[in-house]
This record gives C-alpha cells, sequence and structure tokens, in this order.
C-alpha cells in the first residue's frame, strides 16, 4: 500500500477563502487582518469585545508517554475538532505554532497529518503571519539594551557575569549555544560570555502565550529578570526601560492567528512555547477567543500527560482560569509494545502481550488526568499495522476503568474516522461531571509543589536535590517567588527522569538539578535532567533535501 504524503494531501486541500471559516464563528469581515487569502490575525476590539459572553466548552487532548515518532496528539485535535463539526457541533481548535528549527531538522511536521491536518501547511510551518520573527526580535532588542547599558556606564550595576538574558533565533544551531560576545575593542562593549537559544524557548515565547492582553503582556515583559547586580539583586527589563518597545514589537503577534482544517473548520494557530522550558501549550488569548466564539474548543498540550496536562491544568488553566469540560488521552498500539518492552524495530508486528503489559503506562495517565478532575476518554490513534486484537486488548483495559476507548482513523479518513469518538466527547462534557481541580495551591512552597507532583503524578518516592539547589528554592521564596506554580522540564519519554525507564516505575526519586525563575511568565522552571534550548541538526538535515521544483512549489517538507 502507498500513502499520499502529507504535503501532497494539504496541496489537494480545497481552502476556503478565510472570510467564510471565520464567519462559521461569526467572525465578521471587518475584524479580521488578513494574510493573503488564507490566514487572517483577529483584531484587537473584537476580541476585547468578547469578554463578556459565555465559554464554550474546552476538551484536552494529551496522550500516553510517546516513542521519539510522536502518537498523534496534533492529528487528534484536527481530527476531533472536523469529528465535532460533522456531528453538528460549532467546534473549533487552538493549536501552537511550529518553529523552524524541527522543520528543516528532522523530517515530520508539526500541522497534523494525513487527513487531519490544517491548512496552508507550508506556510504554517514557514514564516506564517511572523510572530515568531516578532518574537525573536523583542526578544533580541532586550539582550541589545542589556549590552548597551553596560557599555554606557553600567547605571543599574548589573554584574556581566550575572547576566541570565540570552540571545534567540528560531533556528537549530548548536554552534551558538555558547559564546563570548561584545569581542574587538572598547567601541564593541565589555567582553562577556553569552549564549544563543532557540526562539521556542524564550520567556517572551511563554509570555506572549500567557498573557491575557496588551497590558497584561507589557506587565509580564517588565517583570523579566535579566541578571543579578554583585549584591544579587535582581535587575529587570522594567530597570531598563525596556518593556515598552518590546511590546511594541509585539502588537500584531499577541493577536490569535485564524486558519482552517482540510475539511474548512475554524483554527486557531498561535504562540508556540517549548513544552521543557516553558509550559508547551498556544496561546491564552487563543484559547480564549475560541471559547467565546466555539460551542467546543479543543486543544493539544505538549509531551505526555504528565508534562502537558500536567501544566495545561496547574499553569495555564490555573493563571487564565479556565476550567477544562473532558481531556482525550491518545494512545497508540505502537507506544504501548514499547512500554510493553518491545524494541523499536519490532513495532510493527502483532504483539498483544505486550500491549496489554504496555497498559500500565495508559492506565497511569488515566489516573493522574482524574486527579484533576477531569473526565477522560481515551483514543486509540489507529496506524495501518494495529491488528485488531491489539486494539481490543485496550478497549478491555479502559473498560476495567471506567473509561471508554474508542479506536480513531483520522488520520487515513478524516472526521469520519472520529465521529464516535467526537459523540462520546459530547456525552461526557454535556453529563457536566468535571469537577476541575488543580494540583496544589499557590500558598504551598515550592519544593513541596514539586514534591507534590513527582509522588501524585510521577509516581516517585521522593524528590532529592542538593543543598545548592535547596537554597534556590529558599531564595526565590525569600524574593518573594515563592507563590508560582513550578513548571517541571524532565524527559517526556518516562514518567521517571530516565527515558529508558518504560511503563509506570515505582520507587524511584525525581532530582532536582536546577531552578530558574522565570518572572515574567510567572512560573519556576524545576530541571530534571538535561534541558535542551538550542537543538542541534542531525547529520543530514532535511534542509537537504527541501527546495523549489520547477512549477515553483516546495518539495522535501514532509
Ligand atoms: P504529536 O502531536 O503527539 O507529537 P503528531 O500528531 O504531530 O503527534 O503526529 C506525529 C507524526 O505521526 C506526524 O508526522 C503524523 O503525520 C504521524 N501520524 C499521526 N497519526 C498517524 C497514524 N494514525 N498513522 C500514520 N501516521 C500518523
Ligand atoms: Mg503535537
Amino acid at each position: 500500500m502507498t500513502f499520499a504524503s502529507d504535503i501532497e494531501i494539504a496541496r489537494a486541500a480545497d481552502m476556503k477563502p478565510i472570510g467564510e471559516i471565520a464567519a462559521k464563528l461569526g467572525i465578521p469581515e471587518d475584524a479580521l487582518e488578513q494574510f493573503g487569502k488564507s490566514k487572517a490575525k483577529i483584531g484587537a476590539d473584537f476580541v476585547a469585545g468578547l469578554k463578556n459572553r459565555p465559554n464554550g466548552k474546552l476538551v484536552l487532548v494529551t496522550a500516553i508517554s510517546p516513542t521519539p515518532a510522536g502518537e498523534g496528539k496534533t492529528t487528534t485535535t484536527v481530527g476531533l475538532g472536523d469529528g465535532l463539526n460533522r456531528i453538528g457541533k460549532r467546534a473549533a481548535i487552538c493549536l501552537r505554532e511550529p518553529s523552524l528549527g524541527p522543520c528543516f531538522g528532522v523530517k515530520g511536521g508539526a500541522a497534523g497529518g494525513g487527513y487531519a491536518q490544517v491548512v496552508p501547511m507550508e506556510d504554517i510551518n514557514l514564516h506564517f503571519t511572523g510572530d515568531f520573527h516578532a518574537i525573536t526580535a523583542a526578544h533580541n532588542l532586550l539582550s541589545a539594551m542589556i549590552d548597551n547599558h553596560i557599555h554606557w556606564g553600567n547605571g543599574l550595576a548589573l554584574d556581566p557575569r550575572r547576566v541570565t538574558w540570552r540571545r534567540v533565533m528560531d533556528m537549530n544551531d548548536r554552534a551558538l549555544r555558547e559564546i563570548v560576545c561584545a569581542l574587538g575593542g572598547v567601541a564593541n562593549g565589555f567582553p562577556r560570555e553569552g549564549g544563543f537559544d532557540i526562539t521556542v524557548a524564550s520567556e517572551v515565547m511563554a509570555i506572549l502565550c500567557l498573557a491575557t492582553d496588551l497590558a497584561d503582556l507589557r506587565r509580564r515583559l517588565g517583570n523579566i529578570v535579566v541578571g543579578y547586580t554583585r549584591e544579587k539583586q535582581p535587575v529587570t527589563a522594567r530597570d531598563l526601560k525596556a518593556d515598552g518597545a518590546m511590546t511594541v514589537l509585539l502588537k500584531d503577534a499577541i493577536k490569535p492567528n485564524l486558519v482552517q482544517t482540510l475539511e474548512n473548520n475554524p483554527a486557531f494557530i498561535h504562540g508556540g512555547p517549548f513544552a521543557n522550558i516553558a509550559h508547551g501549550c498556544n496561546s491564552v488569548m487563543a484559547t480564549q477567543t475560541a471559547l467565546k466564539l466555539a460551542d467546543y474548543v479543543v486543544t493539544e498540550a505538549g509531551f505526555g500527560a504528565d508534562l502537558g496536562a500536567e501544566k495545561f491544568f496547574d499553569i495555564k488553566c490555573r493563571k487564565a482560569g479556565l476550567k477544562p469540560d473532558a481531556a482525550v488521552i491518545v494512545a497508540t498500539v505502537r507506544a504501548l509494545k514499547m512500554h510493553g518492552g518491545v524494541g523499536r524495530d519490532a513495532l510493527t508486528q502483532e504483539n498483544v502481550a505486550a500491549v496489554t503489559k504496555g497498559l500500565e503506562n495508559l492506565g497511569r495517565h488515566l489516573r493522574n488526568v482524574g486527579q484533576f478532575g477531569v473526565p477522560a476518554v481515551v483514543a486509540i490513534n489507529r496506524f495501518v499495522t494495529d491488528t485488531d486484537a491489539e486494539v481490543e486488548a485496550i478497549g478491555r483495559y479502559c473498560a476495567d476503568y471506567g473509561v471508554v476507548a474508542v479506536p480513531c482513523t483520522h488520520w487515513a479518513d478524516g472526521s469520519k474516522g472520529t465521529e464516535t469518538l467526537a459523540r462520546k466527547v459530547v456525552e461526557i462534557a454535556e453529563a457536566g461531571t468535571a469537577q476541575f481541580r488543580l494540583l496544589y495551591d499557590d500558598s504551598m512552597p515550592l519544593w513541596e509543589k514539586v514534591r507534590t507532583i513527582a509522588r501524585t503524578i510521577y509516581g516517585a518516592d521522593d524528590v532529592i536535590g542538593d543543598k545548592v539547589v535547596r537554597n534556590h528554592f529558599r531564595q526565590y521564596e525569600d524574593m518573594g517567588y515563592g507563590r508560582l506554580p513550578v513548571c517541571m522540564a524532565k524527559t517526556q519519554y518516562s514518567f521517571s527522569t530516565d527515558p529508558n525507564l518504560k511503563g509506570a516505575p515505582t520507587g524511584h526519586v525525581v532530582p532536582v538539578r536546577e531552578v530558574r525563575l522565570a518572572a515574567g511568565a510567572e512560573f519556576l522552571v524545576v530541571v530534571c535532567g538535561e534541558i535542551m534550548t538550542m537543538p542541534g541538526l542531525p547529520r543530514h538535515p532535511s534542509a537537504e533535501i527541501i527546495e523549489m521544483d520547477a512549477d515553483g512549489r516546495i518539495q522535501g517538507l514532509f
């Protein structure tokens, strides 16, 4: 069997003018700021005017601990959005914008796959509406103002060795991870060590995604701590008078982008914070706008449910006052097999025993989502190599938990493949059984917040950290940041911090290596294990095969 590639399917899409898509949500033509025929931003006045409307139902799409290939959260978000529209609900989806880095690195899109995609796929994956460039510029403006401030006498007494604010670009470029800047003599400033992160790891990205409006954006930008004085006093972007100009650079980027699915249903794609160093969800502005306009909003949180869903609930929902009505946990036969001990090369061979063994991973994610009071349904994202016996094993296991597992074929069939899932989601959401609760209160000490997550979500016995790390937690509390939520950074491949520990491990300890303050984003990043803020390219990046063909079409992009 051969299948059309994602780009072939996307290119054959019958796209409607974006005004028609907007009209489905009651967005008038004059509230649209169009980028060509099929992309638009939603005007700020229109968004602000929606404030007092009631919210639609909010559905989170999350997943079991994945294989490196990804188990289909984005694809299922798109498929479920189309499925809900198919059964007559006014539904919109909310996704993150893709980064250029992975686009030119490892083959694989971020706009769904097969017959569950958002379009125009090439634009969405490339420069889109320029948001990431604006974020890059705003971030680097602050970087430039820091070195300029030091150059002109350093009135704030910023210690050049304690500058924590780096530079960013939206590219995988390992050569820029650690650099020495301002070389070349007096006119070029004071040399110091610095480095680049990828734009999606920028705190400005996280801020843009958590800000509720332009004023909140400016307030948060001003709160960014860029470094410390010799006496370890924090210096902020507001101290440097950078927040106003940064806000100006972001005034359009903060407006939600509207595109469509292959089936011409509305899709908001806005913001794209990393799921490791940040919270990994699309913008609050887009989610809230969608909730005011649609009866159902389906949104994705990055990584598996231990990371993505936990941060969606404990950071995004906490901050934005969102109350999810249902969660969809995506499971695949291949990932369950992997959790059951099967190696990567044998994942396509039938192995019911391994699937059954691997289901303990799904079981823990089900329990975890339940702890937040959000009722769940399992979506089995079917691959052509899955056998009926394997799929049935998942169904039986979930039934024991009192949870329904729905096989879905949206990748191959579009919305026809998620009709049953859509009906189940509606049934759960309409029943109104969700009683959303946060895992911890703002007032809990920071270290206890981490311990609570490690014990109740990861199944760990405890958290450990050396004295230096523990002191940092205390210092941040003394500085007044003790009420912030924690943003966990650990591997997505295991509940533990060891990516090779599959299934549902218990008895492990979670070592905390470091804690980083994101004062503008309003969370503390708790680093457990390696954390990548500037990826590298593989030996043969997909950039080697991406090109324009003789007909002016892009080739090699997925
Ligand atoms: P996630 O959002 O969980 O990382 P994606 O939805 O981006 O996962 O899917 C990862 C990759 O797997 C994409 O390239 C997508 O096209 C592909 N994919 C998803 N579902 C299927 C399926 N049922 N069959 C084949 N490929 C799939
Ligand atoms: Mg995804």
